[in-house]
């Protein structure tokens, strides 16, 4: 990879930066954007949805969306310029990046061209909100194993049972749902997959409350909930690859953020909080434990660009995606931790104190971190994907 940014680049560069900075308004701004990327309440979630609309208005949502379905056709790098700015920035992540990111990416590979016309423009201009059915209670790693059950009657599909961990399912209008359609096939062969009105009667969302107090996810149950045929994407039965390609889009953004922000904020904690009547910054242990953390986030960081290499190259996906969401999400649990060992008892604290004034933001980093590590697929399966497929181990 080219580590020198061309011309080109750097104007576009300039380009994001001056409209963040004339239309970033500091009530939109985020510490840890990806812990909150599921608004806290109704109202963040409306102002988001505004700010959403103004970014699309501007041409910068979807930028790595093919023109013809209303994106730029942006380059690969050109996205990551914009991701980069974006976050530097602190702002939000969009309302709807399920559908900008997963959603509709699947509609545009899978859909008719009435589904295509009828979702895409309105998943850009967060008119629509999407979330993703998938995880059911007894089938989250072994996700082929769902029961939700869709019933043919024609020109209709009747909807029972129940999924959970459904994010932003309490603001969303539709849903991408997996539910089995032939209970007697093999179970990846029975699965069909389905665009969702979330008002069709018979839906229940019901929330439920993460450790950090965040409102992120909840429990949906279906009781005889009527899918008109029209809203099933990709043949029926063949949902399985339909729900792979969904699962595609969602791990090339798991693994929880960029490591070097929190190092650097790790670090001014360390030279805020007093150990033994010292600076923390001056204990040995401490300065250790940063370097070995820097270490790690620039391997990290050098890993994610030569994933980016392949991909400008055109190749197909190699390990790295899978290394950088298990060392990305584990790194970000021992940061956390070694911030609650720093701060001793503040690391309880709810909120900021003279001594540690952004306390609350260390208590929702330690309580928040371990969720990276679970969602798009576990440390675990992590671990047998590279074993198995990287190593050549045999199966487990
Ligand atoms: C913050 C967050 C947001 C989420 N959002 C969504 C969402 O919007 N939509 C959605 O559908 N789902 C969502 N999920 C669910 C997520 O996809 C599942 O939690 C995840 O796939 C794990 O499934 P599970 O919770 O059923 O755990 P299980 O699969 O029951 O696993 C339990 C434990 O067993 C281990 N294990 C399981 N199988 C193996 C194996 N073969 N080998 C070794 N160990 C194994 C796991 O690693 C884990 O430690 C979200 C989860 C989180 C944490």
């Amino acid at each position: 990879m080219d580590f020198v940014y061309t011309p080109e680049q750097e104007a576009f560069r300039q380009e994001v930066r001056r409209w963040l900075e004339a239309n970033l308004t500091p009530d939109l701004c985020v510490d840890d954007a990806m812990d909150e990327r599921v608004a806290g309440d109704r109202e963040t979630f409306e102002r988001r949805v505004v700010w959403q609309k103004k970014l699309n208005a501007a041409g910068w949502v979807g930028l790595s969306w093919p023109q013809p379905y209303g994106g730029r056709g942006a380059t690969l790098m050109e996205q990551i310029i914009f991701n980069e700015e974006y976050g530097r920035a602190r702002a939000p992540v969009l309302p709807g990046y399920m559908g900008v990111s997963l959603a509709g990416p699947t509609i545009m590979q899978w859909g008719t061209e009435a589904q295509k016309q009828r979702f895409l423009p309105r998943i850009l201009n967060a008119d629509d909100i999407w979330c993703q059915g998938y995880s059911e209670p007894g089938a989250g790693s072994d996700l082929a194993g769902l029961q939700t059950r869709a019933v043919d009657l024609g020109d209709s599909f009747v909807v029972n049972g129940q999924k959970v961990w459904t994010s932003g399912a309490q603001f969303a209008q539709w849903m991408v749902l997996l539910a089995r359609t032939d209970p007697d096939a093999p179970k990846h062969q029975g699965i069909s997959y389905f665009l969702l009105d979330m008002k069709t009667p018979g839906i229940t969302v019901r929330p439920l409350v993460l450790m950090n107090g965040h409102r992120h996810f909840n429990e949906v149950f279906f009781e005889e909930v009527r899918v008109p045929r029209e809203n099933l994407l990709g043949p029926k039965n063949e949902g399985w690859k339909v729900a792979i390609t969904t699962l595609m889009f969602e791990r090339s953004f798991a693994g929880g953020g960029s490591h070097s922000a929190q190092v650097r904020r790790l670090a001014a904690l360390a030279k805020q909080v007093m150990i033994e009547g010292r600076p923390a910054w001056e204990q040995s242990w401490v300065r250790q434990k940063l370097a070995q953390f820097t270490i790690e986030g620039e391997a990290l960081k050098y890993t994610a660009q030569r994933n980016l290499t392949r991909q400008l190259k055109g190749q197909p996906p190699g390990p790295e995606g899978s290394m950088l969401k298990l060392c990305g999400s584990e790194l970000g649990v021992r940061i956390a931790l070694f911030a609650t060992e720093m701060l001793g008892n503040y690391a309880l604290l709810d909120q900021g104190t003279e001594v540690v004034p952004d306390a609350s933001r260390w208590l929702n980093r330690a309580l928040s971190a371990r969720q990276y590590t679970i969602a798009g697929g576990t440390s675990e399966i992590q671990h047998n994907i590279i074993g198995e497929r990287v190593l050549g181990l045999p199966k487990g």
